[in-house]
C-alpha cells in the first residue's frame, strides 16, 4: 500500500466516521484499526503512533479529559457566554421542542416526519364547522360591521355567544367546546375568509387571555366561577399587558400592584393596591372581566420576604372600583373592538390573582407558555385562510375578467401573481395543519409559533398584495362588492400583534430556536451556570459532543456540498426525493453556521440581529419546506398537486439558499471560508420556472379537484361574496361554448361581453334553447356583478361628526321643506 493511498484510506475512515456520527470510542477504534494497516505496509512509525495516543487517550480516558480539559474549556466558556436574564430563562423554559429540534440536528430522520400522526377533525368539530360556522357566515355583513356600525351587528355578536364561539378552548366540564387545536385553526381559517372582524373577535378569547389562564393556572374557585360564564358567553374577556411605555418590551411595563392592607366588603384586608395605563386592548371596550399584567411589589413583607415578586396577572372584573374603560382605537378601518384601560389606584384582594397567592410573580412565565401555544393558532390560521379565499377568488376573478379578448388570468404576467397565491395557499395550510397538530400532540412549541406567525402573516401581506394587482381598480373602490380592501387594509395588524414581526424574525425564531433546538447549547449553559463534579461532568458530556456534533457537520457540508446530497437518504423515490436530499444539505449546513456564528460571535450574536434573522430564515424555511411534504404525504401524495408541491417547495429552498448566501457574503472572512465549503459550485437550488408558474396559476383558473382541495374548508356557499364568483365561474366556462356556437352560426367571433344580447341572438338563429338562454342571461348577471363596483352619494361616506352633522343639517331642511309644502 502506497502512503498516499493509506493517508486517503484514514481519511475515509475519519470522515465516514464523522459524516456518520459514530461515537467517540467507535471512532477511536477505526483511527487505531487504520494505524495497524499503516504499520502493517511500514507507513506508520513510532512517532505517529505516539501522536495519535496524545490524541486518543486524554479524550477517551475521562479522568484526563473532564478533570484537565473540559474544566479549562469550562471557565473559558463562562467568560465568554453572558448569562441568560431571567426573561430569557422563562422565555426558555416556557416552550417545548418538537420536529424543528430535527432540523437544527444537521441529519434530519424523514420518517419521524411521516410517523407524526395526520391531522383529523372529530365528527363533533366537523358538525361545528359545517353548522354553525357556516351560518355565521352567512350572518356577516363585513361592509356593514365596518362602513355602517363599526362593529358586527347584534345578532351575529348573540350567535357567536350562544354557540360558544368563545369557548373553543374550555373544556367540556365547564361548558365549553374542547376542540382541538387544529379544530379551532380550521374555524379560524373559514372566518377569516368572510371577515376579518370576525375572526379577530373569535380568535382572541381563545387564544391569549382569561380562558386560557385560567384553565392552566387558576384555582379550583377560579375556575368554578370564570369559566362557565366565559363558555355561554356571559363574561367576554380581554388581556391586558401592552402599555404606552412597554409594547414589544412587555417584560418593563410600568404598571404596578402594590400589596397593602385596605377595606373590601366592609372588612381590612390584605390585597393590591393597582396603578395602570394600557392601550391597544382587544375587546376591552366590551369586556366584563379584565385579565391584567403589572409588576406586582411587597414594601411592606405582608407576603413574604420579597419586594420585587415581578410580573403578574390578575382577573379584574370591570365594575371595579377605579378601573376606566377608554374608548376605542381605530384599527386600520376593521374596526373590531379594542381600546384603552386605566386604573387608579384599584384595590382588589390577593384571590384575584390568577391560580392565587401562590402565583404571585410568576405572571411572564404563564404568559410566556400560552403564548407559545396560541400564536401557532391563531394569526398563521388567519392568515392561510385569508390567503385560501383570496387565492381562489383571484383565480375565478381572472378568468372572468377579460381584457384584450382574453381572460387576463391567461397572461404570463398574472400568472406570476396567481402562482404565488395558489402555492402560498397550499404551504400555509401546509404550516397551519402541521403546526396545530404538534400542539394537539402536547407540545408548547415557542419556535414553530413563533416562525408561523412571522411567515405566515408575512405571506398574507404579500398574497394580499399579488390578489390587489390582479383585481386593479375592482379591488381599490370599497363597498359591500369589495371582498378585498377591508383585508388588505388590515394586514399590518396581523404583522404587529403578538410579537411584531421584525422583533419575530430578528430576535425570537433564532434566538430560542439557537437555544431550544440545539442538542448541546443549552445544556452548556445550565451546566456553566450551576458548581461542583456535577456540572462539571454535564459540561464535559455537552461539550464534547458538541465538537463532534460540530466537526461532523463540516464534514456533511463539504461531503453534500460536493454534490454528496444527491445520493443522501430520502424517504421517497419519485419527484419529491431531491427535496429531502436537498433539505439533508441546507439541515447540515444550519447546524454548522449556527456552531460558527455562536462560535465567533458568542454573546454578540444577539446584538448582531441580521445574522441571527437570516440563521432563523434558513430554520423557517427548512420548517415551512417539511410541513408542505407532510401535506403531500398525508393527503394522498395527489398527483395533481404536485405543481402546488414543486411551487411551495421550490420557493422555500430556494429562498433559505438566499437567506443562507446573504448570511455568507455579511460574516466577513468566515462567511467567505464556509462559501467555499458550502456552495463550491455556486447555487444549487432555483426558484420556480415560468412554466411552473403557468401550470400552478392553471390550477386556480378553473374548477378542479386540485383547486376544490386547496380551498377546502372555505366558506364558498353561493350567499357570500367567494361563493358567489365560484358559481359564475362554472356559468362563465359554461357560457363560452354556448357563446362560441352563435359566433359560428353567425361566422364571427364574439366578445365575451352582452351575454344577454347574444343568447336572445342564438335563440333567433335556433341554435340555443330555453336552458341555454337562461344561463346565458344568468352569467351575464353574475359577470357585471364581479366585475362591477360600487358608487356612493358623499353624504354615504361621510363619517364621524361630519356625518352627524349632515344628518341633522339634512333633518332640518327636511322639517322646512315639509312646513313650506303643508303651508301652501
Ligand atoms: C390592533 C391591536 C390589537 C392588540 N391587542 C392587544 C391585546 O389584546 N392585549 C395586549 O396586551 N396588547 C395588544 N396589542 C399590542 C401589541 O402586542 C403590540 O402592539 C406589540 O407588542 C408591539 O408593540 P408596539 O406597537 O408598541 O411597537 P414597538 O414596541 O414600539 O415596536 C416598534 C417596532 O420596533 C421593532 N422592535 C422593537 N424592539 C425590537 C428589538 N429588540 N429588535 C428588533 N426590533 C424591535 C418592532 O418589531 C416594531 O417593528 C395590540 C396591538 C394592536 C395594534
Amino acid at each position: 500500500m502506497s502512503v498516499a493511498l493509506w493517508i486517503i484510506a484514514t481519511l475515509a475512515v475519519l470522515g465516514g466516521c464523522l459524516y456518520y456520527r459514530a461515537s467517540l470510542l467507535v471512532s477511536s477504534l477505526a483511527l487505531v484499526g487504520i494505524f495497524a494497516v499503516g504499520s502493517f505496509f511500514d507507513i506508520v512509525g513510532v512517532v505517529l503512533w505516539v501522536l495519535l495516543a496524545i490524541v486518543l487517550v486524554p479524550l477517551n480516558f475521562t479522568p484526563i479529559r473532564r478533570g484537565v480539559i473540559a474544566k479549562k474549556l469550562l471557565g473559558m466558556y463562562r467568560k465568554v457566554m453572558p448569562e441568560i436574564s431571567e426573561t430569557e430563562k422563562d422565555a426558555i423554559d416556557a416552550g417545548t421542542t418538537w420536529f424543528e429540534g430535527e432540523l437544527f440536528r444537521g441529519a434530519p430522520d424523514w420518517n419521524k416526519l411521516h410517523s407524526i400522526q395526520k391531522a383529523e377533525l372529530t365528527a363533533e368539530e366537523q358538525a361545528f364547522l359545517d353548522g354553525p360556522c357556516e351560518e355565521v357566515c352567512k350572518m356577516m355583513d363585513d361592509w356593514q360591521a365596518t362602513h355602517e356600525l363599526a362593529d358586527m351587528s347584534p345578532e351575529v355578536w348573540q350567535y357567536l355567544k350562544d354557540k360558544k364561539f368563545f369557548a373553543m378552548i374550555i373544556k367540556k366540564e365547564f361548558g365549553g367546546l374542547e376542540f382541538s387545536a387544529y379544530a379551532q385553526s380550521r374555524v379560524l381559517q373559514k372566518l377569516a375568509g368572510v371577515s376579518t372582524i370576525l375572526a379577530s373577535t373569535v380568535g382572541v378569547p381563545n387564544s391569549l387571555g382569561p380562558g386560557e389562564l385560567l384553565q392552566h393556572y387558576g384555582t379550583q374557585e377560579q375556575k368554578d366561577h370564570y369559566l362557565p360564564r366565559l363558555a355561554n358567553g356571559d363574561e367576554i374577556p380581554c388581556f391586558a399587558l401592552t402599555s404606552p411605555e412597554a409594547g414589544s418590551d412587555a417584560g418593563s411595563i410600568p404598571d404596578t400592584g402594590v400589596i397593602c392592607k385596605g377595606e373590601w366588603n366592609g372588612e381590612e384586608i390584605v390585597g393590591i393596591r393597582l396603578n395602570f395605563n394600557k392601550r391597544y386592548i382587544t375587546l376591552a371596550p366590551v369586556a366584563t372581566v379584565l385579565g391584567l399584567a403589572f409588576k406586582l411589589y411587597d414594601p411592606e413583607h405582608l407576603i413574604g420576604s420579597k419586594e420585587e415578586l415581578g410580573i403578574t396577572a390578575a382577573l379584574i372584573p370591570r365594575e371595579t372600583k377605579g378601573v376606566e374603560i377608554g374608548r376605542r382605537h381605530f384599527p386600520l378601518n376593521v374596526p373590531f373592538m379594542n381600546g384603552p384601560i386605566k386604573g387608579k389606584d384599584v384595590f382588589v384582594p390577593l384571590s384575584y390573582i390568577i391560580g392565587g397567592e401562590k402565583m404571585a410573580g410568576k405572571g411572564w412565565r404563564m404568559l410566556v407558555e400560552c403564548l407559545s401555544v396560541g400564536r401557532a393558532i391563531t394569526l398563521p390560521s388567519n392568515s392561510a385562510g385569508g390567503v385560501k379565499s383570496i387565492a381562489l377568488a383571484t383565480g375565478a376573478y381572472s378568468y372572468i375578467r377579460r381584457q384584450f379578448r382574453l381572460p387576463i388570468g391567461k397572461m404570463e404576467g398574472v400568472q406570476e401573481a396567481l402562482a404565488r397565491l395558489a402555492g402560498n395557499a397550499y404551504l400555509m395550510d401546509a404550516v397551519t395543519t402541521f403546526s396545530t397538530k404538534g400542539v394537539d400532540l402536547g407540545e408548547k412549541p415557542s419556535v414553530i409559533s413563533a416562525i408561523a406567525k412571522y411567515h405566515l402573516t408575512e405571506k398574507l401581506r404579500a398574497c394580499m398584495d399579488d390578489a390587489m394587482d390582479v383585481h386593479g381598480g375592482k379591488g381599490i373602490c370599497l363597498g359591500p362588492n369589495n371582498y378585498l380592501g377591508r383585508g388588505y387594509q388590515g394586514v399590518p395588524i396581523a404583522i404587529t400583534v403578538e410579537g411584531a414581526n421584525i422583533l419575530t424574525r430578528n430576535l425570537m425564531i433564532y434566538g430560542q430556536g439557537a437555544i431550544r433546538c440545539h442538542p448541546y447549547v443549552l445544556e452548556e449553559m445550565l451546566a456553566s451556570a450551576e458548581h461542583g463534579p456535577e456540572a462539571l461532568a454535564r459540561f464535559d458530556k455537552a461539550i464534547f459532543g458538541h465538537i463532534g456534533f460540530g466537526a461532523s457537520n463540516f464534514v456533511r457540508s463539504l461531503v453534500l456540498g460536493l454534490g454528496g446530497y444527491r445520493f443522501s437518504k430520502a424517504p421517497f423515490s419519485d419527484s419529491t426525493k431531491r427535496y429531502y436530499q436537498q433539505m439533508n444539505r441546507f439541515s447540515a449546513n444550519l447546524a454548522l453556521l449556527s456552531d460558527v456564528a455562536m462560535g465567533v460571535l458568542g454573546g454578540e450574536l444577539k446584538r448582531k440581529q441580521r445574522i441571527s434573522a437570516r440563521l432563523g430564515d434558513m430554520l423557517s424555511y427548512l420548517y415551512i419546506a417539511s410541513a408542505t411534504l407532510k401535506r403531500f404525504e398525508d393527503q394522498g401524495r395527489q398527483r395533481d398537486d404536485l405543481p402546488l408541491l414543486h411551487w411551495a417547495m421550490q420557493d422555500s429552498l430556494y429562498k433559505l439558499q438566499e437567506a443562507q448566501l446573504s448570511l455568507l457574503d455579511n460574516f466577513g472572512a468566515v462567511g467567505s471560508t464556509m462559501r467555499v465549503v458550502m456552495y463550491p459550485f455556486g447555487r444549487f437550488v432555483k426558484r420556480p420556472s415560468d412554466s411552473l408558474d403557468r401550470k400552478v396559476a392553471k390550477i386556480l383558473l378553473q374548477p378542479n379537484a386540485s383547486r376544490d382541495r386547496l380551498g377546502e374548508g372555505q366558506f364558498l356557499s353561493a350567499d357570500g361574496q367567494f361563493g358567489y364568483l365560484e358559481q359564475t365561474l362554472r356559468d362563465v366556462i359554461a357560457a363560452e361554448a354556448l357563446v362560441a356556437k352563435v359566433g359560428k352560426a353567425q361566422n364571427k367571433r364574439l366578445a365575451f361581453m352582452f351575454l344577454d344580447k347574444i343568447a336572445e341572438e342564438g335563440k333567433e338563429l335556433g341554435v340555443l334553447n330555453d336552458d341555454d338562454v337562461a344561463l346565458l342571461k344568468r352569467t351575464e348577471e353574475g359577470r357585471l356583478r364581479v366585475i362591477n363596483v360600487d358608487d356612493f352619494a358623499t353624504e354615504d361616506l361621510m363619517a364621524g361628526k361630519a356625518a352627524h352633522e349632515w344628518a341633522l343639517e339634512n333633518a332640518e331642511a327636511q322639517a322646512k321643506a315639509s312646513k313650506k309644502s303643508n303651508a301652501a
